[in-house]
């Protein structure tokens, strides 16, 4: 490998990133095929339709096997039905992480509920499934897991738990489309899932959202909860046949066709481009093995488990292997060095003031708090893991085509960093 002895970038050395990197970043990839749909549906006059949607969910579902796929306007409203779908009402608790974006977990007070938060595991960065089980009470309906920048929850457990208690599980794979879980791919485990399609994602079709799940009375409710427009497709035996129409929940869900013209082409490169994605951040890994204070945040080889899109993906920062080097000097130098980097990921979502203080709809108390007979908020200091993110979490750079040449340089960059960290000391 590459000398690393030379001087840091930060302390007057040559930068490690010399070389254009190209495209290398650039993602979503649009070509002509992608601009072809989407300008046929706008000419089309077919933003508002549902036919070209229709094809894309069906697509979407068999690409997982899956019997039912729903589009959405966002990952957001995917979410929020999934919840109403599976029965998340005035009072009910959910459990989900308190690392992940918030849409995982707030569309919960719109339907009268509110969340509890689990810890994750320091490794995976996932929801923990040893912390999942003494947090269920009366109230709880539904444990809501995230993969996590692409690393896939330990679902085994975790399904397991639900079944012990009949509770729903609901997957966010918003950070993982195409990752998979033992085999399996991420998104067909859980009761229903709920995915961002927004344009940062792995998967990325503008803005949309897209629910899954084999269970036909979740599908018809979360057609009948924000997709008006499309009732007839219930089954005529549905108990919700006789009072569709009107959209139960008072919302409009529907995907906008240029973003399901443009996701039936995306869905034909996916894997392709997804397989590259792999080589690419698998390659900048091994060439960080051994590294001090770094370590993969990637399920182990022969697992059958991998990131899929390695959305956001993140590293591991253990700065007691490098003399307690604080998170922000290494990044500062790493970032001398010409290679994106940043401490952290998400905030915890456990200390913000809305999950807090804020009375959404005017009861009186916290929103968290409505319907609830006990002070369930968690202060600093509740979910020590997930609050050590922003020192024990690190981003590396995303990586969308194998070009060893121009990893090669970030794989030195953090190297020369970690190797030398005493000069930073
Ligand atoms: C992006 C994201 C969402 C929300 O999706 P939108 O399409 O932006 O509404 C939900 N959950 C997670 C984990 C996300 O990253």
């Amino acid at each position: 490998m590459t000398d690393t002895s030379v001087q840091l970038a930060i302390l007057g050395g040559p930068q490690a990133v010399t070389q254009d990197p190209g495209d290398i970043f650039t993602w979503p990839i649009v070509t002509e095929e992608d601009e072809a749909a989407v300008l046929e549906c706008l000419r089309a006059g077919g933003m508002s339709g549902t036919d070209i949607t229709k094809e894309f969910e069906r697509e979407y579902a068999q690409w997982h096997g899956m019997k039912y796929a729903l589009g959405h306007n966002t990952g957001t409203a995917a979410l929020q039905a999934a919840m109403w779908a599976v029965g998340v009402g005035r009072g009910d608790q959910i459990i989900c992480p308190s690392l992940t974006y918030w849409a995982t977990a707030l569309p919960v007070f719109s339907l009268g509920g509110t969340m509890v938060f689990a810890d994750i595991d320091p490794d995976t960065i996932c929801i923990d499934p040893n912390d999942i089980e003494h947090r269920i009470t009366d109230r709880t309906k539904a444990i809501v897991v995230v993969h996590y920048a692409g690393y896939p929850c330990d679902m085994d457990p975790i399904m397991a738990i639900a079944e012990k208690h009949g509770l729903k599980v609901i997957e966010d794979a918003s950070h993982a489309h195409g990752g998979r879980y033992k085999g399996r791919l991420v998104g067909t485990i859980g009761h229903v899932t709920g995915m961002s399609c927004m344009s940062g994602k792995a998967f990325a079709i503008g803005e949309g959202g897209m629910l899954m799940t084999n269970d036909k009375e979740i599908f018809e409710r979360a057609l009948v909860w924000g997709h008006y427009a499309r009732h007839r497709e219930l089954d005529e035996n549905s108990p919700q046949a006789p009072l569709s129409g009107l959209p139960w929940g008072g919302y409009k869900y529907r995907m906008h066709q240029l973003s399901s013209a443009m996701g039936r082409v995306q869905l034909r490169h996916y894997q392709s481009r997804l397989d590259e994605i792999q080589r690419a951040m698998n390659y900048f890994w091994d060439g960080l093995e051994g590294t001090p204070g770094l370590k993969a945040h990637r399920p182990a080889k022969g697992s059958g488990s991998h990131c899929g899109g390695w959305y956001i993906p993140r590293g591991l920062y253990r700065p007691e292997e490098i003399g307690g080097l604080h998170i922000s000097k290494f990044v500062e130098a790493v970032q001398a060095e010409g290679c994106p980097t940043g401490a952290g990921a998400n905030r915890p979502l456990h200390l913000h003031p809305v999950m807090n203080e804020v009375d959404v709809y005017g009861d009186g108390k916290p929103t968290r708090l409505v319907n609830q007979d006990e002070d369930i908020r968690q202060p600093l200091g509740s979910l020590p893991h997930t609050e050590a993110v922003g020192d024990r979490v690190i981003g590396v750079p995303w990586f969308k085509h194998y070009r060893p040449e121009i990893i090669d340089e970030y794989i030195l960059a953090f190297r020369k960093v970690a190797e030398n960290a005493a000069a930073l000391l």
